[in-house]
């Protein structure tokens, strides 16, 4: 790695290769055994990618947040571990597998589970874990050496082992509830699965008879067809209305079966009718209500979503939409519609399907959460826990205070297969939980047949911060690297899997497994629509990084986020979405070889020995630059602590770009060429400042810093900037007098400059310059910078005073130093003054007839406000113009 720099900056040509050396050299891969006390560890759970996924934009700045934070930590010298694994995906990649058999004509019925789950595993080591390469290509330093699958044996038996352990604690249970059902998937979900989406619907009020004929109770309903699985209405027993209707018979309609009415206290008098049907089978606080009053529950429905054979034949087998315009349709015939309104509502639907989900009572597996929710709900309000952005606490506080038992079974093929048998034999009929398989019932040896189902997804990723250590075992991994320390997740996924890891920590190992929550936004296109497959406005990653380097990719997604805000990217304009990392890798790149090659003369240390650099040799640009390099550590550590780190790389970009490259290099060619004696105090600080940027900016750009940082001069062949000691405050650089009179350098080279630009003077041109303070000569700092102001704005001559000439341009500086720049003998003043006494014509006429415009009544009242607004703002723009053509026509002495 020692050839020299290419004249253009190529990522491709330096990225995987610099990652191969990283891998090679195991810079990712932190040792468990014991450590010093300087090498605290430090740990990011990477959120398991599903093992079928490629890599999308949301995975790019996801991971590229955790990266910039672990080689952050890493450089701060802590044992940092990033680790990374895959997730098996229970419904997802099963849908996957199923839609390529449908392509066969077969369903996973057909082929059999053992053939279908044997399929997916020949998928998996296919095409799996493919995201994993891709994540090397964006320059994820993860540890690799550990990663994980969530269905390997290790981390299936933790689950096992964390399925029976809540068992016998009361905390796992099988139930005989309501469940959110999807009957595409044909799986229970839990309740955060089945996703709420706002949809237009209506509400249907049905009339029901008394059976006795002397009336009617009405009932308000959303979903008509559900009313085939109706036992009873149910009203609150203090209602006037209905008190005395209490233990009476209805004759349910379309069904012609007798139903009684209930009281029952949950119902709210205040809601609709203040009567409600009751569905035990199909509804939450229905199944409570037949509960409560011993109602059978009658299940109208398949696993499919069609009509059961509960229900009256001719609707038998008919989907549950069609069925409810049937019932409708019925209602509506007998004359017992009383009104339909329009309702909009949220309705469930499937999180992986978008099917709408059907409430349907089954025997589920759950886990009882309110036990585990309240240590969780203490770790964020004893302050252990810490969200950012902070508001994302009361989300979380919220979602505990609330929270329902969870539903952990699935009727899937792909998972952890529940580990529970039930004996077969007569007379028997035990259920056992088991850590290890059975071949037969323990009690009486009869034969064992195991749960079908398997297990949620979730059930095994809230274990990944131990599970993924080695836990149930008490490896040195676990004793190491739990607790961690940062998850950085999307907020979609707060409740599934960040919340649950916490309780799921606090349980199993008495610890919560991380203390700082960083939820980042959302990466979105122009139109602030979330990016997705679907919607065909993605951007893929791995094409930003061929056309312009992983750290272009890098840069733009963090200088493009502020804490919590998304990240908007233009999909139909690559260029303008990345130009920012790419501008600035490319200005780094020059600068860097510019310096680099300036770097071969005599040098001396900074500090640290007898020959060093004394503070009197530093010239006012070098204790500058210092202050500012020390100003930019201390800035950019803090943001990085803060996870503020478009902040951060905004302050390494300023002194890298504007500081380094444009001001101080510039400053200090004549002595790096031998011009004026001190190159060799030059090369120093410039040497130091780079190596210090280079380091501060490493996080967010791994792979240009590194490859400009390996070949200073004298550097090991085996150095790498990775794990280069983080840049220290240091409290001799802070300097206010230098980075004050060093300001007033560079405001008087931009005035002048300006000035230059403003009349056309030409770039080759030299020109004299006057500065003055309150009429009298300025501050001793422009006396000693002369040359450096000389130079750069290209003068003939500065004189530090007030000027006696009166043609040219001037400008004040905000501490109230004037800048005359005489023109006479730099331009053309008579073609000047015509080209300017042209504009201010121009504009003549065009203040006139706006003055016009805006003189008629008719217009001023007639046309809309923000129209006339828009009309005295162009008039207020134009007469300030014309002012100062005007003035600048004075200055040039005009006629
Ligand atoms: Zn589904
Ligand atoms: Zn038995």
């Amino acid at each position: 790695m020692t050839e020299p720099l290419a004249p253009q900056y190529n990522p491709s040509a330096i990225e995987s290769a610099l990652y191969a050396w990283w891998q090679e050299r195991g810079l990712f891969s932190p040792d468990a055994g014991p450590g010093g006390p300087a090498a605290t560890p430090y740990v990011i759970m990477m959120p398991p990618p599903n093992v079928t996924a490629a890599l999308h934009m949301g995975h790019g700045l996801n991971n590229t947040v955790q990266d910039v934070l672990v080689r952050f930590e890493r450089m701060r010298g802590r044992r940092a571990l990033w680790l990374p694994g895959t997730d098996h995906a229970g419904i997802a990649t099963q849908n996957v597998v199923e839609r390529l058999l449908a392509k066969e004509g077969l369903t996973r019925f057909d082929v059999g589970r053992e053939a279908f789950v044997e399929r997916v595993w020949s998928y998996v080591h296919e095409t799996g874990a493919a995201i994993l390469e891709q994540l090397k290509a964006i320059g994820s330093s993860a540890d690799w050496s550990r990663t994980y699958f969530t269905l390997d044996e290790r981390l299936s038996r933790a689950v096992r082992e964390a399925f029976v352990t809540l068992y016998e604690a009361g905390l796992v249970y099988r139930g005989h509830y309501i469940i959110n059902w999807c009957p595409r998937c044909l799986t229970a979900l839990s309740n955060e699965e089945a996703e709420k989406v706002e949809t237009d619907g209506n509400i249907w009020h049905l009339r029901y008879p008394l059976a006795d004929g002397s009336g009617h109770v009405t009932v308000a309903t959303t979903r008509p067809e559900t009313m085939l699985g109706d036992t009873a209405v149910a009203v609150h027993p203090a209602d006037e209305r209905y008190r005395h209707l209490v233990g009476r018979e209805l004759r349910l309609p379309v069904v012609d079966r007798p139903i009684p009415i209930v009281g029952d206290e949950a119902v709210d008098p205040a809601f609709g009718s203040g009567a409600v049907k009751v569905t035990p089978a199909h509804d939450p606080a229905d199944f409570e209500i037949g509960r409560r009053h011993d109602l059978p529950a009658i299940d109208v429905m398949t696993p499919e979503a069609r009509i059961s054979l509960a229900a009256p034949e001719r609707f038998q087998g008919l989907d549950r939409f069609d069925a409810r315009a049937r019932v409708v349709a019925e209602f509506e015939a007998a004359g017992l519609l009383e009104k339909v309104e329009p309702h909009r509502h949220a309705v469930g639907h499937c999180y992986r399907c978008g099917t709408v989900v059907e409430p349907r009572l089954s025997d589920q597996w759950f886990v009882r959460m309110a036990p585990l929710a309240r240590p969780a709900l203490e770790a964020y309000t004893n302050g252990t826990l810490h969200f950012i952005p902070e508001r994302r606490g009361d989300d979380y506080t919220q979602w505990l205070e609330g929270i329902r038992d969870w539903c952990i079974s699935r009727q899937l093929w792909w998972g952890h297969r529940i580990p529970v048998w039930y004996c077969e034999a007569d007379g028997c009929g035990r259920t056992r939980v088991s850590r290890t398989d059975l071949d037969a019932c323990p009690a009486c040896g009869g034969p064992a047949r195991q749960d079908e189902d398997v297990l949620d997804t979730w059930f095994s990723s809230w274990l990944v911060p131990f599970s993924s250590l080695g836990w149930p075992d008490r490896t040195p991994d676990l004793a190491t690297f739990y607790p961690g320390h940062t998850l950085v997740s999307a907020p979609e996924i707060l409740f599934f899997w960040v919340a649950r890891m916490i309780m799921s920590g606090l349980h199993f190992m008495g610890d919560v497994p991380y203390t700082h929550i960083y939820l980042h936004g959302t990466v979105r296109d122009t139109q602030h629509r979330k990016m997705s497959k679907s919607l065909g406005n993605g951007i893929d990653p791995l094409e930003v990084v061929e056309r312009y380097g992983a750290d272009a990719l890098r840069y733009s997604l963090v200088s493009g986020m502020s804490v919590g805000t998304d990240v908007i990217l233009d999909p139909n304009d690559l260029e303008g979405s990345f130009a920012a990392g790419r501008n600035f890798a490319n200005k780094l790149w020059n600068a860097g070889r510019f310096i680099l090659s300036n770097l071969a003369g005599p040098t001396r240390p900074l500090a640290g020995t007898p020959s060093a650099v004394h503070r009197e040799e530093l010239t006012l640009a070098d204790r500058w630059i210092l202050a500012r390099c020390d100003a930019t550590v201390r800035e950019a550590t803090e943001a990085y602590e803060k996870f503020r780190l478009n902040e951060a790389a905004g302050a390494v970009y300023r002194f890298l770009w504007s500081d380094l490259a444009d001001w101080y290099i510039e400053q200090i060619k004549p002595r790096l060429y031998g011009d004026v004696p001190g190159g060799d105090v030059a090369r120093a600080v410039a040497t130091q400042t780079f190596d210090v940027a280079l380091r501060l900016l490493h996080p967010v750009m791994p792979f240009i810093t590194e490859a400009l940082w390996r070949r200073f001069p004298g550097r090991p062949a085996d150095a790498s900037i990775s794990v280069a000691p983080w840049p220290r405050p240091d409290a001799r650089a802070t300097d206010p007098q230098a980075l004050a009179d060093f300001e007033l350098v560079q405001q008087v080279v931009g005035a002048i400059r300006g000035i230059r630009a403003e009349y056309g003077v030409q770039p080759g041109q030299t020109v004299r310059a006057f500065v003055s303070q309150n009429g009298g000569p300025p501050s001793r700092a422009l006396e000693r910078e002369r040359g450096t102001i000389v130079r750069l704005a290209k003068l003939a001559d500065l004189v530090l005073a007030e000027g006696t000439e009166r043609v040219g341009g001037h400008a004040v500086l905000p501490d109230g130093t004037a800048v005359f720049v005489p023109l006479g003998d730099a331009i053309d003043v008579g073609r000047e003054c015509a080209r300017l006494g042209a504009e201010a014509d121009r504009l003549a006429g065009l203040l006139a007839s706006q003055a016009k415009k805006l003189g008629n009544e008719q217009f001023v009242s007639r046309a809309p406000a923000e129209v006339v607004t828009r009309e005295r703002e162009k008039l207020a723009a134009w007469t300030e113009q014309r002012d100062v053509l005007v003035r600048k026509r004075e200055l040039l002495g005009c006629g």
